[in-house]
């Protein structure tokens, strides 16, 4: 059993596909380093995963396990940490609605995220009403386990600082907390709700190897930590930087640049290889995408090997388990804070707080 008495986390993935490089350098890189600092969830959002695929269930289910191997592959220690699956705990569609009622509907549909996803996903004016709705689900995942610090992309700390707001009002309103009261001091002052806060990894936003939108599991863009060698090369080179002889002058702040400076680990590399790219010094663009794709294969190389451990029926089973018993441990959490929220609006006849 992890140990209860440090900070908590909670971050977590949507299962709609295989977990790339950006979401490495994004998040998963703090996740896996701050798992002895904090009490970590980390969560597989799979009712969310049905705000667009709804009749797809049979997908999302091994989706869902996908990620998981994935989680474990690259680090992420179920000794330590835990593992939440969301449709497994109550207290989370319960905490939905309460914190839906303190959210104005228009406050929901102006959060740039959601705008930004609907335009990326085409979704167009078709989306399902559970789509907006899961941004207010992620602040319920959030407070449902009474989280401080919530490890995520760029793309998330919109939601996140809706969430904010969100922990806010209910302290205000059902826990007499003056509106004064400093962000860190929420808890002491009688909230259920810590304010929580969002923490950008060292990338926030990796680009796509489109070149142009931000990686992501479901737009066809992605270097998966479960790629091989040769994938890695053959998708690195499709980076296009529109530049033609090795004597050209080129522009470090283009996605193949992005990729030198997050996966090349020789800081001295990194500054050379921009001097002479900008200068245009005789430094051909296939020759740093061959680095770049070796970098990118040298950090995915364990996570696919220990992935690899997972194939077949045998590590389906071993992950079903895991999920089953972790589930255990969080609802521990997640319905004390049901508990707490529900005793706060008075909503405590059958079950006292
Ligand atoms: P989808 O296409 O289904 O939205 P995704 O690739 O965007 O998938 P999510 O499950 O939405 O992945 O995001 C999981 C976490 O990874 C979030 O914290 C998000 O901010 C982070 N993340 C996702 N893509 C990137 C990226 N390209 N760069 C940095 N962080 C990322
Ligand atoms: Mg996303």
């Amino acid at each position: 059993m992890p140990r209860t008495d440090r900070p908590r986390i909670l971050t977590g993935d949507q299962p709609t596909g295989r977990l790339h490089i950006g979401h490495w350098v994004g998040t998963l890189e703090n996740r896996v380093r701050l798992q002895d600092e904090y009490d970590c969830y980390f969560l597989i959002a799979n009712m969310h995963a049905f705000t667009t695929r709804a009749a797809e269930p049979e997908a999302i289910r091994r989706d869902t396990l996908d990620l998981v191997k994935d989680w474990l592959a690259a680090g992420i220690d179920p000794e330590r940490s835990t593992l939440v699956l969301q449709t497994e705990i109550p207290a989370i569609a319960e905490l939905t609605w309460f914190l839906a009622m303190l959210l104005p509907v228009n406050r929901v549909l102006r959060n740039p995220t959601l705008r930004a996803e609907l335009e990326a996903k085409g979704l167009g004016d078709s989306y399902s009403f559970g789509f907006p709705l899961y941004t207010v689900g992620q602040c319920a995942d959030i407070l449902a386990f009474r989280a401080e610090l919530v490890p995520v992309g760029a793309d998330q700390v919109a939601h996140v600082e809706m969430c904010r707001e969100v922990a806010r009002r209910f302290a205000h309103v059902y826990c007499g907390v003056a509106p004064t009261t400093p962000d860190a001091d929420y808890e002491r002052a009688g909230g259920v709700f810590p304010v929580p806060e969002a923490m950008v990894g060292r990338v926030g936003r990796l680009v796509g190897i489109d070149g142009v939108r931000k990686m992501s599991k479901t737009m066809d863009n992605a270097i998966y930590l479960s790629d091989t060698t040769a994938q890695i090369r053959a998708k690195v080179a499709r980076l296009h930087t529109g530049r033609q002889a090795t004597t050209d002058p080129g522009d470090i702040a283009n996605p193949l640049f992005q990729y030198v400076r997050a996966f090349l680990t020789d800081p001295d590399r990194i500054r050379t290889l921009e001097d002479r790219y900008a200068r245009g010094d005789a430094i051909g663009d296939g020759s740093i995408k061959a680095e770049v794709a070796a970098a990118i294969d040298a950090l995915v190389a364990p996570i696919r090997e220990r992935r690899a451990a997972y194939d077949g029926a045998r590590g389906d089973a071993a992950i079903l388990e895991l999920l089953r018993a972790h589930t255990a441990r969080a609802n521990q959490v997640a319905n004390r804070t049901a508990e707490l929220a529900r005793a706060a609006m008075k909503l405590d006849f059958a079950r006292p707080g």
